[in-house]
């Protein structure tokens, strides 16, 4: 038993339950280690036809077979009515909205629909008190669909909410499978704060030797806990196999993971986060004269008929703002990131005249 699992909440398992064996054998191991929760796949989404898509409701079975030999909790995800009540009348007490569920509010209001009427069936196996609904953020960076789910399950009389960030899917390239986007998942917990909020970082990184620096990342941020794919042969999972750990993985995992304290901070802080605030308040007074400027030139450019967008000068902005890296100490990216942002909002403006 690790003094970690007091201080952070930990469901770890496999990405899809694949036979009995496999479920036992990860439950065995996850027990060993005090975990309380255990997560598997029963209905895979798949993004392509013909890849596994989960061995279906036979698992539920085996899952409470493990519930009931180690006592632990099972979490599943459910994508239609049909799953959640199957998955309710086998006696599993947590379910996950998966990402591509989140970003669909057709599928999130059935699950609450349905929800709603278990809560109010007499025949329901459902616990009122502990029956828990986790919901991952939904597969693209719109913050408002992931509100939007956490309201409707809310909603339908759940008082047991979770989140789970996993990252979003990017068109750009790049080390992780999906990016983290961290502001995102902080911006939910500022509107949030009294549900948990855990970290994925199996489907953030995509890979396994990823996981570990994402946890810890998860961990810096005050997160509440992680949900962490666990598969006893990782290499021959029928999916997501490079990014499940082993249970040793795991335990090397949460023996290294630090934890910061949530204690006072020292005065001079205070002081340095007055020089942010004012910072902060000369760039927006400085974002404000530029947009005048931009504004007086957009005027010049109706009035002489002349395109808004100029490529050729966009372009040469851009490159000469990121050859301010070096003596900045700011990433080109940022600068790009920042220098964009600006420039749309300038079109925009232009675009109102
Ligand atoms: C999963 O947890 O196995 C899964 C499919 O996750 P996501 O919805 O985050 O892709
Ligand atoms: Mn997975």
């Amino acid at each position: 038993m690790y003094d970690i699992l007091n201080r952070i909440k930990l469901i770890a398992g496999p990405c899809s339950a694949e036979s009995k064996e496999q479920v036992l054998s990860v439950a065995d191991s996850l027990n060993k280690m005090g975990i309380k929760i255990m997560r598997a796949g029963v209905w895979k989404p798949r993004s392509r036809p013909g890849t596994f898509e989960g061995v279906g409701e036979k698992a539920l079975e085996w899952l409470c077979c493990a519930k009931e030999k180690y006592g632990m909790r099972i979490a599943v995800e459910v994508a239609t009515r049909e799953h959640l009540i199957k998955a309710i009348s086998s006696g599993i007490d947590m379910v996950w909205i998966g990402s591509r569920s989140t970003a669909n509010p057709f599928v999130v209001q059935e699950i609450a629909d349905a929800l709603s009427s278990e809560l109010t069936s007499s025949e329901s196996k459902i616990d009122h008190n502990t029956f828990t609904v986790i919901i991952k953020n939904p597969v693209n960076p719109d913050i408002s669909l992931w509100c939007g789910a956490v309201e409707r399950i809310k909603a339908s009389g759940i008082g047991n909410i979770m989140l789970v960030h996993r990252g979003f899917t990017s068109y750009e390239r790049s080390l992780f499978r999906n990016s983290p986007l961290w502001s995102l998942a902080i911006e939910m917990k500022r509107k949030y704060p009294s549900l948990p909020l855990l970290c994925d970082p199996s489907h953030i990184g995509g890979k396994r030797e990823f996981v570990a620096q994402i946890s810890q990342q998860a961990m810096d941020l005050m997160f509440d806990g992680l949900m962490v794919e666990v598969h006893p042969n990782p290499d021959r999972a029928l999916s997501d196999s490079l990014q499940q750990l082993t249970p040793d993985m795991l335990e090397e995992l949460l023996v290294g993971l630090n934890i910061r304290k949530n204690g006072k901070l020292p005065q001079n802080i205070g002081v340095l986060r007055e020089q942010i605030d004012e910072i902060d308040k000369k760039i927006i007074a400085l974002l404000g004269e530029r947009v005048k400027i931009s504004n007086e030139i957009g005027d010049y450019k109706k009035e002489n008929n002349m395109p808004i967008f100029q490529n050729e000068r966009y372009t040469l902005m851009l490159q000469e703002r990121k050859s301010l890296s070096p003596q900045t100490g700011l990433s080109e990216k940022f600068i790009e990131d920042i220098i964009k942002l600006i420039h749309s909002y300038s079109v925009e403006e232009q675009l109102k005249k």
